[in-house]
């Protein structure tokens, strides 16, 4: 056992040589109370480490979670395309189990959510697309837009209540146009900001983008998504930094796909060419195919 005789203990540091050789009179160390100082100061410093580490550990689950969503999402529409029992009930579902484990199978058997959340699939492929949900990490924010678009009831162009009167936003306009249902939009669901994300926008700079809508055609199943810069779902800016090709303009295999458009451009042309134009922006833009994975475009792999 070691005993402790002096009044005060110290800590001896150094390693003594013949050329440093150690004072007589004071040993060179830390005491006790100084030791604790440096425990606590360690210990601070922990305090505040673990939470960030733990928020980012969340995001990178999220991350994960989400790309594997996505590439469900890819995997289960493209096989329903080439099965003409696609739209029976239930099969969309079984298609989801089979592609989990197709994708499992890839990923060591783990599980594709790290938080073991459950999937399920949301939307259907009549109305426009569908997507992936996690019991834990919810659907993508845009997934969340795209899919409150096609659920928006009303006319597309001219909102109505159930009698029939127009629908009027709470300064008595009548709700009507793209405009008008982005504001019917917004105040149904409490958005005082469209979602925002992260990408390269305005003179190539990386900077906040908002995720926004425009119909190309007078009815839900035509509204696309784009990043734009107007972070007020009552105003309009049609630029658009990034363009989700939701319809599936250049193919089946395109639907839901995100593509960068390195300039920005103006995307609000009247709806008879509007399908047109935006093939044309399409396909100018084919190669240009990122992802939007926990808030943030990325180029895709
Ligand atoms: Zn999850």
């Amino acid at each position: 056992m070691m005993q402790i005789g002096k009044k005060e203990m110290n800590f001896t540091m150094h390693a003594s040589t013949n050329r440093h050789p150690a004072p007589l009179r004071h040993e060179a160390g830390f005491t006790l109370a100084e030791l604790l100082v440096v425990v606590a100061i360690v210990g601070v410093l922990v305090a505040i480490a673990i939470p960030t580490f733990i928020t980012q550990l969340e995001k990178a689950e999220a991350a994960t979670c989400e790309s594997n969503r996505r590439s469900l999402k890819s995997m289960v529409t493209i096989e329903a395309m080439f099965n003409k029992d696609a739209d029976q009930a239930g099969y969309l579902e079984g298609l989801l189990i089979d592609c989990m484990k197709q994708l499992g199978d890839q990923t060591n058997g783990n599980s594709l959510c790290p938080k073991k959340g459950s999937y399920s699939i949301q939307g259907n492929l009549e109305t426009g697309g569908i997507a992936v949900k996690c019991s834990i990490h919810g659907l993508g924010m845009d997934e969340e837009l795209y899919l409150g678009i096609l659920d928006f009831d009303g006319s597309w162009y001219h909102q109505k209540d159930e009698n029939g009167n127009d629908l009027v936003d709470e300064y008595g306009n009548v709700l009507k146009g793209d405009s008008g249902i982005r504001i019917a939009y917004a105040i149904k669901n409490g958005l005082k900001e469209w979602p925002s994300v992260e990408g390269i926008g305005k003179n190539n700079k990386t900077g906040t983008l908002y995720i926004e809508f425009k119909s190309l055609e007078a009815n839900s199943s035509s509204a696309f998504l784009y990043a734009g810069t107007n972070p007020d779902p009552r105003k309009n800016d049609w630029t658009a930094y990034y363009i989700c090709d939701n319809n599936g303009l250049l193919g089946e295999s395109s639907k839901g796909q995100w593509y960068q458009v390195p300039n920005g451009v103006g995307i609000g042309q009247s709806t008879s060419d509007a399908r047109a134009k935006m093939l044309e922006i399409l396909q100018q833009n084919q190669n240009n195919k990122v992802n939007l994975v926990n808030g943030k475009f990325e180029a895709a792999s």
